[in-house]
């Protein structure tokens, strides 16, 4: 099928594209004040530790939302996650993730170190709260640094890939307020794909009965947006 027939002619679009565009705007401009209130947390961390309790606020936030909406908190929410599609996103080339290091073994691996460093110092440290909220202060460094080589080499949500809260949200949210396709509606054009900050791939779901990864879905909704034959949506 030619392009004008999969995507619709340009009557048609026009609605299409002034939606997609509105919600990409609307989640932008969310993303880049949380994101610029991660740097202030970060920062101001390193003054006062206290403000480091706010990642333990981060984790049950995250995985208590994904337990009724998936894992939504990642969208823009989560200060980390804004950080990486606004000012990560400057320094990454976009390359693919691979999919090893979005498989279980290696989210397990670093979900179960980074938990077991968690017990271990806030047990050496207890029952001082300045230094475990430094303990907490200097892992958020410590892992936006690792994400920030990710970005660099590989993409700006390739930490997001590993990091605990995220594959906890996705394991806990992954059949949470399902992304769905009407599959006679599909024209297998790739927009929805070629728009997915995760790099997920909607259309998978035309010969499937699921997408790959389904669980980090952000349910961001421009997939939703960008589809010219609207056969993607979220439950009402
Ligand atoms: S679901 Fe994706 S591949 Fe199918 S028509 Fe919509 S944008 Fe194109
Ligand atoms: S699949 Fe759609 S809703 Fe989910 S993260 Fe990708 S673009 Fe957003």
């Amino acid at each position: 099928m030619g392009e004008r027939g999969e995507r619709g002619s340009e009557k048609e679009r026009r609605p299409v594209k002034a939606a997609f565009d509105g919600a990409k705007r609307s989640r932008r401009l969310k993303q880049v004040v949380l994101g610029s209130i991660f740097v202030v947390l970060l920062v101001g961390g390193w003054f006062y530790s206290l403000v480091g309790y706010f990642i333990p606020l981060c984790m049950v936030a995250g995985v208590g939302l994904a337990s009724v909406r998936g894992r939504k908190w990642c969208n823009w929410m989560c200060p980390r996650g804004s950080f990486a599609d606004t000012y990560m996103k400057v320094i990454s080339p976009g390359r693919k993730i691979p999919g090893w290091l979005r498989g279980t073994p290696v989210r397990m691996g670093v979900l179960a170190f980074l938990m077991a460093m968690l017990v271990f110092q806030i047990a050496r440290l207890w029952p001082d709260p300045y230094a475990i909220g430094r303990f907490f202060v200097m892992l958020l460094t410590i892992t936006t640094v690792v994400g920030l080589f990710m970005a660099l080499f590989l993409h700006q949500r390739a930490w997001c890939s590993i990091c605990p809260i995220g594959s906890l949200s996705s394991w806990v949210g992954k059949d949470r307020y399902p992304l769905d396709m009407d599959k006679d509606a599909c024209v297998s054009c790739g927009l929805c794909a070629k728009t997915c900050p995760m790099q997920l791939a909607p259309q998978e779901m035309k010969e499937n009965e699921t997408m790959s990864f389904k669980g980090d879905c952000l349910k961001c909704g421009l997939c939703v947006r960008a589809c010219p034959k609207q056969a993607l949506h979220f439950p009402a």
